[in-house]
């Protein structure tokens, strides 16, 4: 299966299965608006109390709040958003498609980091054991000339951006000489500036109506709530604010599924410390989210970092989490080193003090934060994505099936009676009101047991416990392993605690 057709399947069978709807689907839907359905709105909130219980539950100095989406515009004019939250925009005349110029450059200069990828390969092929790719790298002449090349191309994009230069970037789409991948024309209009915020009003009459923004990240709420969290949970620094909420982008090319919505979710986390340790506290909380990450069980090879050359106006360092998903590596989470940048400007525009006073030093100073920033809906791509398996079986038919990180999955148990009579199911039922305290559990008992399985494979659903006749005599039933395809026979008591230590959250997170 091509990439392309796997990732076609991925988002039909979020369909199918109840986890994701386009949005207004019935008028046309609402282009990168999509709706979470029965299923998909039980694995996002999987999804993020995995997050909250990680980042908040087992830290006792961060804190979780929830500000509101509308806040006072001037928070955007001191975030630099109004200013700076532009994305630079090019269309492509003979198309008429519209790109980002720099994702148009960066996605050039992935391409040759392809090349020096398939060197290196062809290169471990012909000397097999004995190869050395860091000496391989260091003087290869054709990488080395990949390298310069790629140097040499950042150079120029970080000066244009630096300096807002879009007839620059311009210059270096047609110097690259990069085509549009739809038309393959280089018949490009000028770059132009495009802000990504979406305005709204607050207020009954047109004239005394203030203008507002939806906010395109959580952070800012955070940032404003400094002082008043601080003083209220008497937190001393180091200490972090935890924020789980909806942003707004109205993105140029909202394209790839839920990866790049107008509307979606972000879990961030700003963490204030003392200025001068932001080198150690960055790199410590690089380490903490990657492991938050590797704890589901996904392949660590499916991760990887990606340092920015170019920085933020706010940082002074940052990197992506990036994840394979089925159209490459892209960025997962972000975290940035944002210095005092926020808060100092916040202390500018709205003219009131936030400092923070160390009893320690006897001194008071603006804290310099450590921001982690994941996108929910992209961690739900993610982990989709990646358990969805079309698996060929012994008998030489193919399931379908979602291996979802089994703590993840929206549905825990199917309990199914293997006939709708002779007592099967209500002793199903009882069952069933056991676990359903402390499990999402469903109850099937339409179709044959085969195709029944086959039903909540593709749902991810962990575990199933049949029950037939011999339930009803000894009070054994039959637990099925959604990954193993193995059945076992157990008293209801022990298939409960095999259930349990399946989803010990303190075995998940541990590790
Ligand atoms: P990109 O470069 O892909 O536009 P970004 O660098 O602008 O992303 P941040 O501002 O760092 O993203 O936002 C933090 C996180 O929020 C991202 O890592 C991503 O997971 C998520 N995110 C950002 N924009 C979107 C979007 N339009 N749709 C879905 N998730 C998003």
């Amino acid at each position: 299966m091509t990439s392309e057709e796997k990732f076609k399947k991925v988002i039909s069978h979020a369909k199918e299965y109840g986890f994701i709807f386009p949005s207004s689907e019935i008028y046309d839907g609402l282009s990168a608006v999509y709706d979470y359905g029965q299923n998909g709105a039980e694995l996002k909130n999987n999804i993020k109390d995995y997050w909250l219980k990680a980042m908040v539950q087992l830290n006792d100095n961060i804190v979780n709040i929830d500000s509101a989406i509308l806040m006072h515009p001037t928070i955007w004019k001191a975030s630099g958003h109004v200013d700076a939250f532009n994305d630079p925009l090019i269309d492509n005349k003979d198309s008429k498609k519209r790109y980002r110029a720099d994702v148009l450059i960066e996605d050039h200069i992935t391409k040759i980091e392809g090349k020096i990828e398939k060197e290196i390969n062809k290169a471990q092929k012909r000397f097999g054991k004995n190869f050395d790719k860091e000496q391989f790298i260091k003087t290869s002449p054709r990488v080395l000339q990949y390298y310069d090349k790629i140097k040499s191309i950042y150079n120029h994009f970080s000066k244009a951006l630096e300096e807002d230069d879009l007839i620059g970037l311009k210059n270096i789409i047609e110097d690259l000489e990069i085509v549009c991948p739809v038309s393959g024309s280089k018949n490009w209009t000028d770059v132009k500036q495009f802000n990504l915020m979406f305005g709204t009003k607050l207020g009954a009459s047109s004239e005394s109506a203030m203008d507002l923004y939806l906010r395109p990240e959580t952070a800012q709420g955070i940032f404003v709530n400094f002082l008043n969290v601080q003083k209220t949970s008497r937190l001393k620094i180091p200490f972090g604010i935890a924020q789980i909420g909806k942003a707004f982008r109205n993105e140029i090319v909202a394209r790839q599924f839920i990866f790049r919505m107008r509307e979606f979710e972000q879990m961030e986390m700003q963490f204030f410390i003392k200025p001068g340790t932001q080198k150690e506290w960055y790199e410590k909380w690089k380490e903490t989210r990657l492991k938050w990450h590797l704890s589901l069980g996904i392949k660590k090879e499916n991760y990887r970092f990606h340092d920015h050359e170019k920085l933020a106006h706010y940082a002074d360092a940052a990197c992506d989490i990036e994840f394979n998903f089925p159209f490459g590596f892209k960025e997962l989470e972000g975290i940035h080193s944002r210095t005092d940048f926020d808060l100092s400007n916040h202390e500018k525009f709205s003219s009131k003090k936030i400092k923070y006073f160390d009893s320690q030093i006897n001194e008071s100073y603006t804290p310099y934060v450590i921001e982690t920033s994941i996108g929910v809906d992209r961690m739900f791509l993610a982990v989709f994505s990646n358990s969805l398996e079309e698996e060929s079986l012994p008998d030489n038919s193919t399931r379908t099936v979602l291996k979802l990180p089994v703590i993840l999955a929206p549905i825990k148990i199917a309990i199914l009676p293997l006939l709708k009579k002779d007592g099967l199911p209500e002793l199903s039922k009882k069952i069933l009101d056991k676990l359903k305290w402390d499990y999402k559990v469903v109850y099937d008992e339409k179709d044959a047991i085969g195709r029944r399985y086959r039903r909540q494979d593709a749902l991810g659903t962990p575990f199933c416990i049949t029950v037939d006749h011999q339930s009803v005599s000894d009070g054994t039933v039959t637990i099925r392993y959604r990954d193993s395809m193995v059945q076992e026979r157990a008293s209801v008591h022990e298939v409960i605690s095999k259930i349990q230590s399946n989803l010990n959250i303190k075995s998940w997170l541990k590790t």
